[in-house]
């Protein structure tokens, strides 16, 4: 009976698991553009608020608020912008360029800003907003 339990639990894969972006979740009202998400972009992101909205606010050259974990953009933007925007800093401050796994943070050597990576130990200085 036990054996049988035992079998016949999923199978969990651990490797080879791949990171997936949140899809960002917008909407636009009036003058506005709404990001219901960023709440839990954010936290898939796992980097401080301030960060993010730095980069954002320069690449949407637009200003920003945020309100009970929304975004709110001024101005116009779809979806499709958004995820290409939210996807280029995953991509720049996420992600690692070596292994693409998300388990990487900021660290400061000599006064450079750089990405570690503690999945395949990479490090490499990237961007200063
Ligand atoms: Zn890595």
């Amino acid at each position: 009976m036990l054996d049988r339990a035992y079998m016949s639990l999923p199978k969990k894969t651990v490797t080879g698991e791949r990171f997936e972006i949140p899809d960002v979740d917008s909407h636009i009202q009036g003058t506005k553009t709404i990001v219901k998400n960023f709440s839990q972009i954010l936290k898939a992101a796992n980097r401080e608020e301030k960060h993010l909205l730095k980069f954002l606010t320069s690449e949407l050259a637009a200003p920003i608020t945020i309100s009970e974990g929304k975004l709110l953009v001024s101005g116009k933007f779809s979806k499709e912008q958004l995820n290409k925007i939210f996807g280029y800093y995953f991509k720049q401050f996420v992600l690692c360029n070596q292994c693409h796994k998300p388990d990487t943070h900021f660290i400061e050597m000599q006064g450079v800003k750089m990405l570690k990576c503690s999945a395949c130990g990479a490090s490499y200085p990237v961007k200063r907003l």
